[in-house]
C-alpha cells in the first residue's frame, strides 16, 4: 500500500467539502516589461511589443469568454501603466465579475528599488487601479515575484489584506511585518506559462517553446500533488502566452478535467483569501507564520569563505 504524503500543515477545510482548492490567477503584463527594460529604444521593438500586447488585445477577451460559459471568475494581476494604457479590457474585466489585483506600476522590480521607491510605485499604482477599476485592489503580486525586504510591511501599512509571490508553503500562510499581517497564496514556478512559452529575445527570455501537452502535463502533475494532500493549486498565467489559439484548447480540457473530478474548488484569489481569513478569524485554521523579511542581511559564515569563493569561479 502506498503512504501517503502527509500535508506540512493541517489541512484548511475547504467550502462544501470540496477536497483541494485551484486558483487561476492570471498577470496581464501587456508590453510593460520592453518599456522598463529597454526604456531607450522600447519603441524600435514592434514585433515584440505587438506579441506582448497581443496579452490585452486577445487573449483576455478570450479567457473572460472561456472561462465565464462555465460560470468561473479569476484573478488578475495588472501592472497599473496597462491598465492605463489599455482601459477597454479593464472594463470586460469588471464587466465579467473578475478580480483586479495590483501588479505595479510598470512592471518594475521591488527587490532592485529603495523602500522609499517601491513605496511610491506601490501607491502610484494603487490609486491609479483604484480610479480604473472602481474598487481599491486589496491583492498584490510582485513583478516576476521579485518581492523584497520591505514589501509585507509597505503591503500592510497600505491596508493590502493578500500577497501572491512566494513560494514557502503549500497552503495559504501568513506573513508577518512589523507593520502587520498578510495573508500569502503561495506559488511556485512549476503552475506558471512563462517557463513553458515566453521567447523573447529582445528582453533575452528565450526559452525553448514547449507544445501544449508537455506543459499541461506538468500542470496536472502539480495539481495531482495538491489533490492528494487537500491542498492548494495556484495557477500563474500571461494572456499574451496562455492566450493563443492552441494552448486555450489544452486551458478548456484542464476545466472540464478539473469540474469532472466534482470535489475540486475552482476559484480566484479573493475568494480563497475570503475563505480563509473566515476561517482564521473562527479558529478553524491556523496557518503557518513566517516572519517578514527571512533575512534582514546577508548571512555570511566567514569560515566558509575560502571554500565557497572558488565554487563561485
Ligand atoms: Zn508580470
Amino acid at each position: 500500500m502506498t503512504a501517503d504524503i502527509t500535508a506540512p500543515a493541517p489541512p484548511i477545510p475547504w467550502p462544501d467539502g470540496k477536497r483541494c482548492a485551484v486558483s487561476f490567477s492570471f498577470d496581464m503584463d501587456a508590453d510593460a516589461l520592453i518599456h522598463i527594460a529597454r526604456p531607450d529604444d522600447a519603441n524600435t521593438c514592434v514585433s515584440t511589443m505587438s506579441g506582448m500586447r497581443y496579452g490585452p488585445e486577445i487573449g483576455v477577451p478570450r479567457i473572460c469568454d472561456l472561462f465565464e460559459s462555465y460560470g468561473l471568475k479569476v484573478s488578475f494581476f495588472v501592472p497599473a501603466w496597462c491598465a492605463e494604457e489599455h482601459p477597454q479590457v479593464i472594463e470586460r474585466m469588471v464587466e465579467g465579475g473578475h478580480e483586479i489585483a495590483h501588479h505595479g506600476y510598470m512592471h518594475e522590480s521591488p527587490s532592485r528599488n529603495t523602500r522609499d521607491r517601491e513605496a511610491y510605485w506601490t501607491v502610484r499604482a494603487l490609486d491609479s487601479l483604484e480610479r480604473l477599476t472602481g474598487k481599491r485592489p486589496v491583492g498584490y503580486r510582485a513583478p516576476l515575484y521579485d518581492y523584497s525586504q520591505h514589501t509585507t510591511a509597505i503591503l500592510a501599512e497600505l491596508g493590502f489584506r493578500y500577497e501572491s509571490s512566494l513560494m514557502g508553503d503549500d497552503l495559504p500562510y501568513v506573513l508577518r511585518s512589523r507593520s502587520g499581517d498578510l495573508l500569502e497564496l503561495p506559488v511556485d514556478w512549476a503552475c506558471d506559462d512563462w517557463n513553458q512559452f515566453c521567447h523573447l529575445a529582445d528582453i533575452d527570455f528565450v526559452m525553448p517553446i514547449q507544445s501544449p501537452r508537455h506543459a499541461f502535463d506538468v500542470y496536472r502533475a502539480e495539481f495531482e500533488g495538491q489533490y492528494e494532500i487537500g491542498g492548494f493549486w495556484q495557477i500563474v498565467w500571461h494572456p499574451f502566452l496562455i492566450g493563443r489559439a492552441a494552448r486555450m484548447r489544452y486551458v478548456r480540457s484542464f476545466i472540464e478535467e478539473l469540474l469532472e473530478k466534482g470535489d475540486v474548488w475552482l476559484t480566484n484569489c479573493i475568494a480563497v483569501a475570503d475563505h480563509v481569513e473566515g476561517l482564521i478569524a473562527a479558529g478553524n485554521y491556523t496557518p503557518r507564520v513566517d516572519t517578514m523579511p527571512i533575512k534582514s542581511s546577508a548571512h555570511r559564515i566567514p569560515e566558509l569563505a575560502e571554500d565557497v569563493e572558488p565554487l563561485r569561479g
